[in-house]
């Protein structure tokens, strides 16, 4: 119906179909929005948010009352004791980091249930094998890591070997990684269980691109921490950076002395300029925006399946993240379909990404990312490493209609090759 980009006739029908299949998901994203969107509302209430909290601070930042105020309201949000809610974390893997390093101490172990954590993860813990930098390893922290059983976390071991461990590290979103994203039931259960022998065990789940894609979070059910990135769900296209620690007061202390200097804490760091404004803006659509992006992900699941590809999560799944996996089965679709994501981007349409070589990966990877805050994945991107079954990993769009568009660009350029 639009004059600007309109639906090529060849997928007219597909696009329908697509639309009707997904329906009864986007009635239910319609549904958690609304609750997350009043419950965001009632914590601002709650805390009690004033015009004056979001003017920024210089300095120290002692007294940062629009800093302290949003770890208020995102505690309060997330039903956690306490949380860290800030722009001094660099990416999701620093905060990460920050999170592991104040929790952990020598000979502590660090027992993660998920298989192999996201790539980034595996320089702060010394998966790598690098000695010397500073990561976990080099403080004397052990690592033991749980396969998942056929997609699901593997309890008895979990029971049987929580026991010595100071952690038990559970990575919520599938990353790029092929297994099905963990529920907030899969995580109270891994929760019960490491308790149930250790009770002083602290979950800790990395929440990235797991944020309001259900009406509850991990704090809330069994996790004693939890992180994520804030160029990610929880800043709504609007945080130009930044990341999150929430979760028992006592935890979220140990990793305030972390991110500033043991003895000082949380008291300190400022906010300069226009970033709280931001921060507080971006928290407060988030919900909306994770909800954009999830109808996203379903249509582009939905469209793909009709023209007969796999995508997983399928179309009719409960998603617990935002990724969707599209299976394109050749070199030649990936890249064009990752050039489609690319021109129709807000920003930067112009360019024509190309397979790159990239630090972590074994082979050269393509990746669409045409964002106002770069290497925001919130946004609509795409990434895939060149190898079989060449998956393109497809993620955000601030909203639906420009993401229906963007992806029904993309299944045209690997349907006709144009
Ligand atoms: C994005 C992500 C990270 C790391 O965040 P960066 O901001 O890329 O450093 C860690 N874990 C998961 C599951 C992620 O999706």
């Amino acid at each position: 119906m639009n004059p600007f980009f309109p639906i090529p006739p060849a997928l007219q029908a597909a696009d329908q179909a697509a639309l009707e299949k997904a329906a009864p998901v986007f009635a239910n994203i319609e549904r958690i929005k609304e609750y997350n969107q009043l419950k965001m509302l009632h914590s601002f209430h709650q805390q009690g948010l004033a015009s004056n909290h979001l003017s920024g601070t210089t300095g120290y930042g002692y007294d940062d009352v629009g800093r302290d105020k949003l770890e208020k309201i995102f505690a309060t949000l997330t039903q956690s004791e306490s949380a860290i809610f800030r722009h001094n974390f660099v990416s999701g893997t620093h905060t990460l980091a920050i999170a592991l390093q104040g929790i952990l101490r020598p000979g502590h172990v660090m027992l993660c249930a998920t298989g192999q954590p996201y790539d980034t993860l595996h320089g702060v813990i010394g998966l790598n094998g690098a000695r010397g930098t500073g990561n976990l390893a080099d403080f004397g922290v052990q690592y033991r890591q749980l396969e998942l059983a056929e997609g699901r976390l593997d309890l008895p071991a979990i029971k049987e070997q929580a026991k010595g461990a100071r952690m038990l590290y559970l990575q919520r979103s599938c990353g790029y990684a092929s297994r099905p994203t963990l529920t907030l039931g899969d995580i109270a259960a891994a929760a019960e269980a490491a308790k149930s022998v250790n009770p002083q065990i602290v979950v800790m789940v990395d929440n990235c691109y797991g944020e309001f894609t259900q009406t509850e979070e991990p704090t809330q059910h069994g996790a004693d921490l939890m992180a994520g990135s804030l160029i990610k769900n929880p800043g709504g296209g609007i945080a130009p950076t930044g990341g999150y620690i929430a979760g028992k007061q006592h935890l979220v202390e140990l990793c305030a002395q972390r991110l500033t200097a043991p003895g000082v804490g949380g008291e300190v760091g400022c906010t300069p300029g226009d970033i709280l404004r931001q921060l507080y803006l971006g928290l407060y659509f988030a919900p909306g925006v994770t909800a954009e992006a999830l109808k996203t992900a379903t249509y582009a699941a939905a469209l793909f399946e009709q023209l007969g590809y796999t995508a997983t999560p399928g179309p009719l799944a409960a998603r617990n993240d935002i990724i969707t996996a599209i299976h394109l089965h050749s070199a030649e679709h990936l890249k064009r379909f990752c050039q489609a994501i690319q021109s129709m981007s807000p920003v930067d349409s112009h360019l024509t990404p190309e397979p790159w070589p990239m630090p972590g990966y074994d082979c050269d990877v393509i990746m669409a990312a045409g964002a106002f805050t770069l290497g925001s994945s919130i946004e609509l991107s795409c990434d895939g490493p060149m190898r079989p079954p060449y998956i393109a990993f497809l993620q955000g769009s601030l909203n639906f209609a420009t993401g229906r568009a963007a992806v029904l660009k993309g299944a045209q350029a690997v349907v006709q090759g144009t």
